[in-house]
């Protein structure tokens, strides 16, 4: 069965490799059914330190056209428009309102968080190898619960489609210490992507970093069959030869714990669709 790959990224936001153009062909060369470019929104409401992980608000316009003009040029492959966007509590209105001239164009989008808020603090980054010491200094469960807390706030705005990497706290290795503390507030978040009818991708991105695993984890993956959340497939590619990354041997995987079908979004309107 052909897939989709629903997390990728673009040279725009300065830590990828690779043009919009270069992915589509990309996907087309992997024999995707479909591609979606969901590069950084612009993190200029973020704290400083994060601006350079993203285009510019300038670029982002660009960003939009420019996979509007592949979408025509390219009919052997369903291109989708998305972008990555972050949820930061203080920031959101702000972010909504820098959206709103796109949400006509978006086919979905991600919802991630990179960033968490932090007493004495500008923020905190998830996800880069520098922060954790301070990370280990703050505390690795209080860390978790705080991220989850941010992500129960995200999953209740109803603003996004698609919740992205969703332990992404462990890619170097950190994990909890009171497994059960934190499991806990897993299931409160998926009892809340559920009541919010929210899809969850599965980014296999995890399995190159240090962590070795998924996004999210085997546990929660199952979770999510179980409680019948759906599901969509992200590579998160920072350069075009990522596209698709084990996407295979993860449908194999995850058919064999129940998943039936995974997801599909035009102009935010989500489809199931049965695993061949
Ligand atoms: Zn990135
Ligand atoms: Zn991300």
């Amino acid at each position: 069965m052909k897939l989709w790959d629903y997390h990728t990224h673009t040279s725009l936001c300065n830590h990828a490799t690779g043009t919009i153009e270069d992915y589509v062909k990309a996907a087309v060369e992997v024999k995707l059914a479909e591609v979606g470019i969901s590069d950084h929104f612009p993190m200029d409401l973020l704290p400083e330190h994060f601006h350079i992980y993203a285009m510019t608000l300038n670029d982002f316009p660009n960003y939009i056209d420019e996979i509007k003009r592949l979408k025509l040029k390219y009919n052997q492959i369903q291109i989708r428009i998305s972008s990555e966007v972050d949820y930061f509590p203080e920031v959101f209105d702000g972010y909504k309102k820098l959206l709103t001239p796109y949400l006509d164009d978006f086919d979905y989008i991600i919802g991630s968080i990179h960033a968490i808020p932090w007493k004495n603090h500008d923020a905190i980054p998830v996800d880069e190898l520098q922060a954790v010491p301070l990370i280990r200094e703050l505390g690795v469960d209080q860390f978790y619960l705080e991220y989850y807390n941010n992500l129960l706030r995200m999953v209740k705005t109803n603003f996004y489609d698609v919740v992205g990497h969703l332990d992404l706290p462990k890619k170097y290795g950190l994990v909890p210490y009171d497994t059960d503390r934190i499991w806990q507030k897993v299931l409160q978040l998926l009892d809340q992507i559920e009541s919010n009818d929210l899809t969850v991708e599965i980014n296999t991105s995890g399995l190159k970093k240090r962590i070795k695993q998924e996004y999210p984890s085997e546990d929660i993956i199952k979770e999510l069959i179980t409680r019948k959340i759906p599901i969509t497939l992200g590579s998160d590619a920072h350069s075009p030869q990522a596209i698709g990354f084990r996407f295979e041997e993860l449908i194999t995987k995850t058919k064999k714990w129940g998943l039936t079908e995974i997801c599909q979004y035009s102009k935010r309107e989500r489809s199931l669709v049965p695993l061949k």
